[in-house]
Order: structure tokens, then sequence, then C-alpha cells
């Protein structure tokens, strides 16, 4: 029996901001255990937050590249538990148990993706709110001791909801890849996975039929990784497919995933808002947000991925694959963005970024901006393909003698030699020659066999180190003839 995931995504971003929500300490990552901590952070009494505005600002940003709305009175609400690392046993958000006391920052958004066979669809955004992170609990110093670090209490995060639009466990990595692509193309958040600033919930339910009503949803929390949303839902579905194929109804719960095992394993049954005791914070007004402010940070919005890619696209006549690789990473289509100022033939510098660069790049410990070249030097060098100064074959020793040294192509072509010839009477000399040394050959290919000219050209290639305009080469064999 066939059925149709419904799969919604929650996704938690650290904001990248100097110091935390509510108080002045420093955001830094690799500092020692309990440093970036104050009386406010820590939960001491006595203390009263302020609001970071470069938080607010930021969410806002990202608010207005996900198409929402923005609520200039957005309120601050407690959610009250209890845990080791929430030294204050509640942490500050923006979501309500009731709808007057619900006004996240930011809702009714969407974004687009594009499925691999070109098909776009639409997803949409419930809400983003702003929400302090909590501390950790370090376990593995010794067996009988947990340990607590505060530096992270306080850290700014905003939560992304999306509606219940997703289809596929694919679609869901396309969703979690754009969510990630515009908190990078904005600045909004390092977004990085692996530190752990970027984290992803997943909520899926099955259904029978495409317009059967809703199932009854899992939410699987923290997945960490692309690969791992999409195992983890795949695996949650098969598993409510035999729940359901046996009689047997899904209950609603919260779980994690164990990749090891590729299972989902439940965590806790799943908890109502109303175990949260939420309310709004009396120690906080309302967020009040000028209009003003607003608009200036519309106008401070970059060029988002998706312009770029149909920019790239009609600008350079670039095909929608390859325009869709160049824009996946932000520094790297900077990058290139850069190097096409300088290009007379941006479609062969994509071509060389896209094959030879990211190659280069995959092997790489640091990324792009660790070249030892500038993005003006792979554009001079395609410029110098271009005007048959050198060849494309001469292009990849250019290429391997710019990453090794980050000398420019025009200093390396001068050290080495490698001007292409175009010189007609320079190359019929060593055409010529290549017919004298293999004069059986060049009979066979007067009489019509063909295939020796890879044979020649070869030949021709050789001696003159590469360096023969290979077009110049096949005219003059034509032309012997
Ligand atoms: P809660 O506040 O209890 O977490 P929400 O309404 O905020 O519930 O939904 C959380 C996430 O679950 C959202 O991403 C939403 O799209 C998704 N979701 C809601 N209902 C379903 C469903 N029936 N199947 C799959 N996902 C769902
Ligand atoms: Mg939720
Ligand atoms: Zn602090």
């Amino acid at each position: 029996m066939p059925y149709f995931p419904v799969i919604g995504l929650e996704v938690h971003c650290q904001l990248a901001t100097k110091t935390k929500l509510f108080c002045g300490c420093e955001i830094e990552v690799n500092t020692e255990p309990n440093k970036r901590v104050c009386p406010g952070c820590l939960g001491l009494p006595g203390t009263l937050p302020v609001p970071n505005k470069e938080a607010v600002k930021l969410a806002i940003k990202l608010g207005l590249a996900l198409n929402c709305e923005i609520d200039t009175h957005a309120l601050w609400t407690r959610k009250n538990y209890f845990y080791p690392d929430l030294p204050k046993g509640y942490q500050i958000t923006q979501t309500g148990a009731i709808p007057a006391h619900d006004h996240p920052i930011c809702k009714k958004g969407y974004i687009e993706i594009t499925s691999e066979n070109g098909e776009k669809k639409r997803i949409g955004i419930n809400r983003i709110h702003i929400e302090e992170d909590a501390g950790k609990l370090v376990h593995d110093f010794s067996p009988e001791n947990s340990h607590f670090d505060a530096n992270r209490c306080g850290t700014p995060l905003c939560e992304i909801v999306t509606e219940p639009d997703i289809r596929s466990p694919e679609d869901a990595v396309l969703v979690l890849q754009k969510i990630k692509q515009i908190l990078e193309y904005t600045g909004v958040s390092n977004a990085n996975m692996e530190n752990g600033n970027m984290r992803c919930d997943g909520n899926i339910s099955i259904r029978k039929s495409e317009d059967a009503p809703f199932g009854t949803r899992a939410e699987i929390k923290n997945l960490n990784s692309f690969s791992n949303l999409q195992k983890a839902l795949e695996a949650e579905m098969a598993l409510q497919a035999v729940t359901l194929d046996s009689g047997k109804e899904v209950e609603q719960c919260t779980k994690r995933y164990d990749a090891n095992h590729n299972k989902t394993i439940v965590i806790r049954s799943k908890e109502d808002s109303h175990d949260y005791k939420y309310f709004p914070d009396p120690d906080l007004l309302r967020l009040v947000i000028d209009k003003s402010l607003i608009d200036s940070i519309r106008k401070s919005l970059p060029e988002l991925p998706d312009l770029r890619r149909s920019r790239f696209e009609s600008d350079f006549g670039l095909n929608a694959y390859d325009a869709q690789v160049l824009t996946a990473d932000k520094e790297i289509s900077d990058w290139f963005d850069l190097a096409s100022k300088t290009c007379k033939n941006p479609k062969l510098l994509a071509n060389w970024v896209t094959s030879e660069l990211m190659r280069e790049l995959k092997e790489m410990e640091g990324g792009i901006s660790t070249l030892k070249f500038k993005a003006e030097d792979l554009a001079e060098m395609v410029n110098l393909i271009e005007n048959n100064t050198i060849s494309g074959k001469i292009g990849k020793t250019v290429f391997a003698e710019m990453l090794a040294t980050g000398k420019d192509p025009n200093t390396i072509i001068k050290e080495k030699g490698l001007v292409q010839i175009t010189d007609t009477a320079a190359i019929e000399a060593i055409v010529r020659k290549a017919i004298e040394e293999n004069p059986g050959q060049w009979q066979e290919f007067k009489s019509g066999k063909a295939q020796l000219r890879g044979f020649f050209v070869g030949q021709i290639m050789k001696n003159s180190g590469g360096k023969a305009n290979p077009s110049i080469v096949n005219r003059m064999l034509d032309e012997l003839i």
C-alpha cells in the first residue's frame, strides 16, 4: 500500500551577532567553559534583559528574505521548563499559547525550491521567531559527573517554521538547502550545520492519497546534516507505513534519529504547548519596530540566490544546472561574479570554475578565499585562451601553476615560454617534419584512412610542446593532403 508523506521543518539558526540576545556577553566559540557569562545570562535574580538590536535587525532581514510579513509589535514570552542547562527555568521566546500572546516577529512567508526535473514549488513559511539558546551539558569528562557550560546561554537564535507543504524527503532537503543558502547570502547566520549553529527538526506524517486529511505526525529532533534529514524522514515514513498497515495508529511523539542503525527512536510523547505555561515576559516591553527600520533593512538586502541564478543564466548564457552550481555557495558565487567582470568569455570561465576549480576546492582545506591567485587572474587566463595566446590544454598547465604559486597567468606564460604558436610558417615546418618522419602513415592518411588525423595532430602537438594552435594544424593537414 503506497503512502504519501506530508512534511514540515523547524529550523534553528544562530544569529550572527557579536553579543548575546539579552546581555552584553560576547559570543565566542572555542572559549574556555563558563568564560562568557554574566549575572543576566546565568539567570541570577535581580537582573533584567535588554534586547539586542542587531539580533532583531537580522531577524527582520531574514523575514524579508523569506517573503514574510513583519510584526511591528512582536511579543516576548516565557517558555517555562526545567532542565539543568537552563538556569533561569524558562527560555525567552516569541510563542504564545493563545493567539493574543502569539506575536512572532515574522510570519506568512514562503520560499521556492526547484526539483531536479525543473519543477518549481512554493513552500509556505508559517513563522520566524527570535529566542535564546540554553547552555550545554558536557557528559564526557568523567563517567560519574555531568558538567555545565553556560557560554551558550542566551545566544540569539531564530526558529523558522515551515508550513506542512513539503511532499517528499528529497524536497525537504531542497528546502533546508535553500534556507541555509539564504542565511549565508544575507549574512544572518553562519548556518554551519557541523558546528551546530544551524539545526533542523523534521515533522512527518503519511496518508493514503494526496487529498486525504493529514495523518498524525512524528517530530524528529536535531538533524545535523542534509543526508541525516533525508534518511531520518525515509526511516520514519517506512515505520509509520508498517504501523498503519498492521491496523495500528501512529502516535504523536518526539523522536531522535539513530544514524548508526538508521532508525528513529521515541524520546518522549509529544508535549502540548500548555505544558510550557507560556506567558508574556513581564520584564520586557513589546518590541515596537519602526516602519522606517524595516524599509532600510529591505533596501540593504543583497541579491538573493534565486535572482542571482537567473541573472547568471541570462547574462552569461549559462544553463540552469551550471547557474545552480555556481550560486549554491555564496563565496564561490561572489568570486565568480567578480571574475566575470573582467572576463571576455564568462561561459568558458564558468566551465573552468565548475570543473577544474571546484575539483581543486574539494581537495583543499580552506574555501575559495584561501586560493593563492585572484579571481581576476583566472579571468585573464580564460581571456588568453579566448584570444588564442594559449590553447585550452596549455591552460591546464597554467592553471596548475597558478594554484601552486599564485602567480598571474601572463607571468607564468612568459616564464615557461607557453605562448601558443599561431605563426603559420612555424607550424608548417612542424607539420612537414611530422610527415617526413612518418611517410607510411602519411600515405595511408592521404588514401583515406581518416583515423590517422589524430595520430598526426598528436605528433605535431608533441613536437611543438603543446603550443601549436590546433585549428591551424588541422587546416594545414587538410591543405597538404
Ligand atoms: P507545534 O507548535 O506543536 O510544534 P506546529 O503547528 O508549530 O506544532 O507545527 C510544527 C511543525 O510541524 C511545522 O513545521 C508544521 O509544518 C509541521 N506539521 C504540522 N502538522 C503536520 C502533519 N500533520 N504532518 C507533518 N507535519 C506537520
Ligand atoms: Mg513548534
Ligand atoms: Zn551575559
